[in-house]
C-alpha cells in the first residue's frame, strides 16, 4: 500500500499536462498562465510627473528665483514641450516631463496671478522631485510574468499594460463526475427509508469550479458491471478527467476496478495508507485519462478530491505549485492506526499571528455536515500516534 506522499508523487508522474489556449485577457482571470509576459515599453515609458504643480528647471530656484512666467499648460497625454529660460510649464500628475525641466513644485506650494507663478517662502525645493524616472520600474523587454502563474487582477493590469488583448493559458479540462451506487437519489426525486441522497457529486463539482475548473458534468451510476461499463465508455469517450466516487472497496457491489480494468484503464494504485479515504483508486486511461476512482464515503470523497484530484489538475495545468502551509494544533490529538490522518479543522489566528488549528470531531467519514465551517484538514504523519498541542502540522485549505 503506498503512502500518501507515495501517491501524490505517483499520480503527478502519470498525469498528463493539458493543452494551451489563447484567450482574451477579460476572461483570463484565474487562468493559469502559459506564456511569459514581456514588458512592452519601458516603465514609467517616459519621465513620468507625479504632482499637480508646475515644472521649473531646479537650477534657477538654486539661484533664488520665486517668480515663474507661466510659458504654457501640458497636462498628461499632451505633446511635450520645452520650457524656456527662466520660465514654467504648468504641469498634471501623468504627464510627460517637458524638456529643460528637471523638478516640480507642487500645485499646493504655488499662488498663480495672471501669468506669474509665485512659489511660497521658505518652501525647499530639490533636484528631480516629483518625477518618477523614465524605467525606474522595469526596463522593456523585462519579464514581469512566467509560465505557471494563476493570472490575479494584479496580472491582468500587467497583462494589458503590455498591449496584449490574448494570452496563452492551460486548457480547461473536460471533467466527468460520476456517483455510484444503487441507493442514492438525486435532490428533487422521492425517497425511501432505506435509500441515501446523493451529495458527493454537486460537492466535487463545486471544489472542482471553486479552484477554476468549471467543464464538469455528472452522471449517476447503478451498480451493474455492463451499466458501468457501457456508461463509463462513453465518459472516457467525452472527458480527458473522470472522478467516480462509491464503488472501490472489497464489498461484492465494488465493481469499479474491474470494470475500469476491461476498459484498458491502467491502474496506477489502489488504496493508500490513509484515513478517510484509504480505498482509492487512481489509473490512466487508453488516451492518456486520469481517473480518480474515491470511496463513497461523503467526507473520503471531499478529502481524496482536495489532497489528489485538485493538486493534479493544478500540476497539468502547469500551475507553479504554491508554498507549504502549516497550522498549530490548538489540542492534543491522538490516532493509532498506521496512516497518515486528515484530520479536518478549523482555523483561529492568535494575537502573534499564529494559525491554530482546531480539529473537528467528524463521527466516522460517513459524517459531511460536520465538515461544514471547517477551513480544510491538517494531515498527521503516519509514524506517529500522540500529537501534542502545539505541534505544527501541514495544513489544507478546502
Ligand atoms: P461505497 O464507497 O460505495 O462503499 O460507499 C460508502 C458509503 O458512502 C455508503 O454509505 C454510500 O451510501 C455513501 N455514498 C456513496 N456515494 C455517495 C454519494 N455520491 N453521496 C452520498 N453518499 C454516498
Ligand atoms: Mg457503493
Amino acid at each position: 500500500m503506498l503512502t500518501t506522499s507515495e501517491a501524490s508523487a505517483a499520480i503527478l508522474a502519470a498525469m498528463p499536462g493539458f493543452e494551451t489556449e489563447a484567450v482574451p485577457v477579460a476572461s483570463a482571470t484565474g487562468r493559469v498562465l502559459q506564456q511569459s509576459v514581456v514588458a512592452e515599453r519601458d516603465q514609467p515609458p517616459f519621465d513620468r510627473v507625479t504632482m499637480d504643480g508646475i515644472a521649473i528647471a531646479f537650477a534657477d530656484f538654486d539661484n533664488g528665483a520665486r517668480q515663474f512666467l507661466v510659458q504654457a499648460t501640458q497636462a498628461a497625454g499632451d505633446s511635450v514641450l520645452t520650457l524656456e529660460a527662466g520660465k514654467c510649464i504648468e504641469i498634471m500628475t501623468g504627464a510627460s516631463l517637458p524638456n529643460g525641466a528637471n523638478c516640480i513644485v507642487p500645485v499646493e506650494r504655488i499662488r498663480v496671478n495672471d501669468d506669474l507663478a509665485e512659489i511660497e517662502a521658505n518652501y525647499e525645493a530639490s533636484l528631480h522631485q516629483f518625477i518618477h524616472p523614465r524605467a525606474s520600474d522595469h526596463a522593456k523587454g523585462t519579464e514581469l510574468l512566467t509560465p505557471g502563474t494563476r493570472i490575479s487582477p494584479m496580472d491582468i493590469a500587467i497583462i494589458a499594460s503590455c498591449g496584449m488583448t490574448e494570452v496563452e493559458v492551460s486548457a480547461t479540462p473536460t471533467i466527468r463526475v460520476i456517483s455510484t451506487g444503487n441507493e442514492l437519489v438525486p435532490a428533487g426525486e422521492p425517497i425511501e427509508p432505506h435509500q441515501i441522497r446523493m451529495s458527493n457529486g454537486p460537492a466535487m463539482i463545486a471544489m472542482l469550479e471553486q479552484h477554476g475548473f468549471a467543464d464538469s458534468n455528472h452522471d449517476h451510476l447503478v451498480d451493474e458491471p455492463e451499466i458501468l461499463k457501457q456508461r463509463i465508455a462513453e465518459h472516457l469517450e467525452a472527458a480527458s478527467v473522470l472522478i467516480l466516487s462509491g464503488g472501490v472497496s472489497m464489498g461484492k457491489a465494488d465493481y469499479i476496478p474491474e470494470v475500469l480494468n476491461e476498459l484498458g484503464v491502467e491502474v496506477i494504485f489502489h488504496k493508500v495508507s490513509q484515513r478517510p479515504g484509504k480505498p482509492m483508486w487512481f489509473g490512466i486511461g487508453p488516451n492518456g485519462q486520469a481517473v480518480f476512482a474515491l470511496p463513497g464515503n461523503p467526507v473520503s470523497a471531499l478529502v481524496c478530491c482536495r489532497q489528489y484530484v485538485i493538486p493534479a489538475l493544478n500540476a497539468a495545468s502547469g500551475l507553479h505549485e504554491p508554498p507549504p502551509e502549516f497550522a498549530s494544533l490548538a489540542q492534543e490529538v491522538t490516532f493509532t492506526p498506521k496512516l497518515t490522518c486528515f484530520l479536518p479543522v478549523k482555523l483561529v489566528s492568535s494575537v502573534n499571528g499564529q494559525s491554530l488549528a482546531m480539529p473537528v470531531h467528524t463521527n466516522t467519514s460517513g459524517d459531511f455536515a460536520s465538515l461544514s465551517g471547517t477551513a480544510g484538514y491538517v494531515e498527521l504523519a503516519l509514524e506517529e500516534t500522540t500529537f501534542a498541542a502545539g505541534t505544527g502540522a501541514r495544513m489544507h485549505r478546502w
